[in-house]
């Protein structure tokens, strides 16, 4: 059994009955909605024509809101619905950026997730969902699409038919007769920050401004995006625990002594500090922060979210033996060196696949890039750490060893580099194309070369070349501030494209 919608958008006369019934059956608060009616505009007065189309939860066969969902608050049912569970929901909105349809929401009434789920209970009853009981014009089907039988079977066996997205591999259960096509690539369309009936508050960096040729958006509602600054921090955060240990298992490696007390000692209290701050960023994130715990007591190992926090507790673990071998053998043992780096080296990268499971978004999909850049960022981060400490401390390597110093230009070069690279290669998708002109040349072009590039790489590199008075110390500041703004953008970039 797969239950399934066919929206027929040629009966569709955009009157919202299917958007007010669900509102009234679900009780959905002021502002957010389960399915909406968008409207866009063609042509030139006076040779215009207005299209609807009916957005919703498309209860993928492979939904990528339940892989990413920590703890299982998403599900699928055998009869195909994609339910949910808000006794679950953590609030972490990582389903919201896996979703490539923007058919999630954050209920504000609860802080959890929510969406389109069929009239579960209706269909339980055998009653068929609100939506499709309403409409005036019968342009929603609801039904098994397994039962030839079904009016859904026989509208998708018997006419054109099409989905969203088809590339992204979701598999999606609701089909569309007639739909304008224009609809169901958003990114096609000229956005206004006025509509017909309301105003887009969040209307996102964008290098489309209104332009007659395009199709226009003339009434959508608001999608805000999900993740913000703190999401940008916890990388940074993250970047500055793992390289404080990688650096510092590297460097007492390549003096060949694992009893230097700065390291064997205060370099497992940087990182436990960072490492804290980082999770304290990851639980404020969540809308539910009271709830961080099902992490571990409802676990869905599928999520890069739960694999992610495990090895972060994992790395936190053997920071605290490492630190224990300092202050009371005065020592670090090479198997104790050797799983700190591996798991600091996890800590640093996992973001990578958390991001590329969040399906949504085509710009953060280079996984196997984003991991190396990180792996990168975190060199800079660790090396910068240890050269304000050193500056701070007036520590040296013993004479002729290699000083946090080299491994921080070393690091600044290699970024630069990666940077480089990550542009050069073209993306895709459309999706990931205009992200990366948003970055690269739109709003937030400017922030990005000041200060992610020009202040974070190249001004810190030279200031290595030219060696003037505190060139380390004021380098390894601007690395630091540098990486802060360059994970603040990509977070934003990546989100910056619409999903519907
Ligand atoms: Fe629905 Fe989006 Fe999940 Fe697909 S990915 S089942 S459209 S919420």
């Amino acid at each position: 059994m797969r239950y399934g919608f066919v929206i027929d958008q040629n009966r569709c006369i955009g009157c919202h009955a299917c958007t007010v019934a669900c509102k009234e059956e679900h009780q959905v608060p002021l502002g957010v909605f389960r399915t909406w009616v968008k409207y866009v505009e063609k042509g030139e007065y006076p040779n215009t024509s207005r299209h609807f189309g009916v957005m919703r939860c498309n209860h993928c066969d492979a939904a990528p809101c339940v892989t990413i969902c920590p703890t299982k608050a998403l599900y699928r049912r055998s009869d195909g619905i994609i339910d949910f569970d808000n006794q679950r929901c953590i609030g972490c909105k990582s389903c919201m950026q896996a979703c490539p349809y923007d058919a999630l929401y954050i209920d504000p009434n609860n802080n959890t997730a929510a969406k389109c789920n069929f009239c579960a209970h209706r269909v339980e009853a055998n009653l068929e969902p609100a939506c499709v009981i309403v409409c005036p014009t019968q342009a929603i089907l609801a039904g098994d699409l397994d039962d030839p039988a079904s009016k859904v079977a026989r509208a998708v066996a018997t006419q054109k038919v099409c989905v969203r997205k088809p590339e992204k591999g979701t598999e999606p259960k609701l089909f569309y007769v007639g739909i304008e096509d224009d609809l169901l690539h958003p990114t096609r369309l000229s956005r206004q920050s006025g509509y017909v009936f309301a105003e887009q508050r969040d209307h996102r960096p964008s290098e489309k401004s209104f332009d007659p040729a395009l199709t226009r958006e003339v009434y959508d509602v608001a999608h805000p995006a999900p993740w913000g600054w703190k999401i940008a921090a916890y990388l940074w955060t993250k970047s500055i625990a793992a390289g404080v240990m990688i650096v510092a298992a590297m460097l007492m490696a390549l003096a060949g002594n694992s009893s230097m007390r700065i390291f064997s000692i205060v370099s497992p209290m940087i990182a436990l500090v960072a490492l804290g701050i980082t999770m304290a960023l990851l639980v404020l994130d969540l809308k539910r922060p009271d709830r961080f715990y099902y992490l571990l007591t409802k676990p869905n190992f599928r999520s890069w979210l739960v694999i992610g926090a495990y090895i972060l507790m994992g790395f936190g673990a053997m920071c605290v033996v490492w630190l224990l071998y300092g202050l009371f053998k005065d020592f670090v043992p090479g198997v104790v060196l050797v799983l700190t780096t591996v798991l600091a080296a996890a800590s640093a990268c996992y973001s990578a696949f958390l991001f590329a499971q969040a399906k949504g978004r085509d710009f953060w999909q280079g996984k196997w890039s984003f991991c190396w850049h990180l792996l990168v960022q975190a060199l800079v981060a660790g090396a910068a750490t240890w050269v304000i400490c050193q500056a701070v401390t007036n520590f040296r390597m013993p004479f002729g060893g290699i000083q946090p110093a080299h491994v921080l230009v070393l690091s600044l070069f290699l970024s630069l580099i990666t940077l480089l690279m990550e542009i050069a290669i073209p993306r895709g998708t459309e999706d990931g194309k205009r992200a990366k002109k948003v970055l690269l040349q739109g709003e937030l072009s400017r922030r990005f070369w000041l200060s992610a590039v020009a202040l974070g790489l190249i001004l810190p590199i030279t200031l290595f070349l030219l060696d003037p008075p505190l060139a380390p110390s004021i380098a390894a500041v601007l690395a630091l501030y540098g990486l802060l703004w360059f994970e603040y953008l990509w977070v934003k970039a990546g989100q910056s494209v619409p999903l519907s």
